[in-house]
């Protein structure tokens, strides 16, 4: 009998999982209120960053925060009125904020992230979407030598999981990278990484080789669940209810209410970001890139140069704040400082971070509803493989990756 699975969430995660489990023979639905990448995944500096093991939350954050956000030209927000619905969540989140913590996330995040663009390429090569995925360096770009040092740990981190710079500087950064404004001195450049140059395209394009395939799309909200004995029977939507084997839950930072269903409180957080888009820019880099003083990811993309970045902690409502956004503006135009362009699109979305920074993906027990979501800042670079992990997971082929790090009842009942 064929598995009848349905994947709530029609983000990078959601569409990968559907299509490997397209591939391994199941029918599947997708349910999603908006449409195939319209949530988080659409706005995001399109980076494929295979070494983005190191979480927000290393060392010393505690003492360092409270200063940061006092600084204006620091990129981390917190809107007051909501601080009193943050607290629990922030409680957990800076208490992993230790050495021992940060190099167990960054254990955790190395099989999801690492691979990343073989992963692209996998997931894209039989659907002939290939060309959709860019292979480039990926560069962070630094002020001085005591800005870059002064991030030892975090390159410690990634040298552990294999990635390591070559560092660029003086006159060889404008050969390099001639966008470049004088004032950055020095480029520690990762080899074998890559970006999407629409990820909203990206994923609307693999949903319609999905289409193509024999999957199906419902445009439907999904409510609730129906549990006959343990597992899951069908979901109830907004236009009725649906029947099923097995259920994937892919909704980004729209996942807590569900799990709350399910009876699991989940430490879920939104780290809200923005992205401004100056449309048919010149005077931008050809390839991401980081400027780590400003903690935002510029990307030459489809519309133009995409700057995306920026830590805000405000909750899932509110509506953008101003101060991000100038700021960003702003230090986008030091970096840059010949950036022309003929519009401007500025952009609010919100990274799905839980507490401790690592993806739930696996099974909730035996009920059939597997969890895969909670990416936060690298949704776009492990999607893919998280979905081959599920897909594998519920056809029964799972593979040699230990998937425990992410287990979806690891907080318990919150
Ligand atoms: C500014 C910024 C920059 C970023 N840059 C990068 C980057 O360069 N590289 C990278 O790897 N990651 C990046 N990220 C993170 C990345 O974008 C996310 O981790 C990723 O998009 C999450 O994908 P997702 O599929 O889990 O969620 P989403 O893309 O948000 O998809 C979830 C879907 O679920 C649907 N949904 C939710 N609830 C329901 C419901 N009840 N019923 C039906 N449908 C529902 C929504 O409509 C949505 O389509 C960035 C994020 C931000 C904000």
């Amino acid at each position: 009998m064929t598995r009848h699975v349905i994947v709530i969430g029609a983000g990078i995660v959601g569409v990968s999982t559907a299509i490997w489990l397209q591939r391994a023979g199941a029918q599947v639905t997708i349910i999603d209120r908006a449409g195939p990448g319209k949530g988080t995944s659409h706005g995001n500096a399109g980076v494929l960053a295979a070494c983005a093991v190191a979480p927000v939350t290393a060392p010393g954050l505690l003492t360092k925060a409270p200063v940061m956000l006092m600084h204006p030209d620091v990129p981390l927000y917190l809107r007051l009125s909501y601080l009193p619905r943050l607290l629990p969540w922030l409680a957990k989140y800076l208490s992993v904020a230790n050495d021992t913590d940060t190099k167990r996330i960054s254990a955790g995040l190395a099989p999801i992230v690492s691979d990343s663009i073989d992963q692209h390429k996998s997931l894209t090569a039989d659907l002939g979407l290939s060309d959709w995925i860019a292979d480039s360096d990926y560069v962070f770009a630094y002020r001085t030598r005591a800005a870059f040092d002064a991030e030892a740990y975090t390159w410690a981190l990634r040298a552990r999981a294999g990635f390591t710079p070559e560092l660029i500087k003086g006159p060889a950064i404008r050969d390099y990278e001639p966008a470049l404004g004088q004032d950055i001195t020095l480029l520690a450049t990762m080899k074998d990484h890559g970006f999407i140059r629409d990820p909203g395209g990206y994923v609307a394009a693999l949903a319609q080789a999905f289409t193509q395939g024999g999957g199906t799309i419902m445009k439907a909200e999904v409510k609730d669940f129906d549990l006959t004995g343990g597992t899951v029977a069908a979901v109830q939507t907004d236009q009725g209810a649906v029947a099923c084997d097995d259920i994937v839950l892919a909704t980004g930072v729209w996942s807590k209410p569900l799990m709350a269903k399910l009876g699991l409180s989940i430490p879920l957080e939104t780290e809200r970001g923005y992205h401004i888009i100056f449309g048919d820019a010149t005077g931008g880099p050809s390839r991401p890139t980081m400027i780590a003083s400003g903690k935002f990811v510029a990307t030459p993309m489809a519309q133009g140069l995409r700057c995306a970045g920026i830590l805000e902690f405000g909750g899932l409502d509110a509506r953008p704040s101003k101060a991000p956004l100038e700021l960003l503006r702003r230090q986008a135009k030091a970096a840059f400082p010949n950036l022309t362009a003929t519009s401007e699109v500025e952009w609010l979305g919100h990274r799905p971070a839980p507490s401790d920074s690592l993806p739930l993906i696996g099974q909730i027990g035996t009920s059939r509803v597997y969890t895969a979501f909670g990416h936060h800042h690298i949704g776009l670079t492990g999607g893919p493989k998280t979905g081959r992990l599920v897909a594998g997971l519920i056809m029964g082929q799972p593979g040699n990756t230990d998937i425990r790090p992410y287990a979806p009842q690891r907080f318990g009942k919150g």
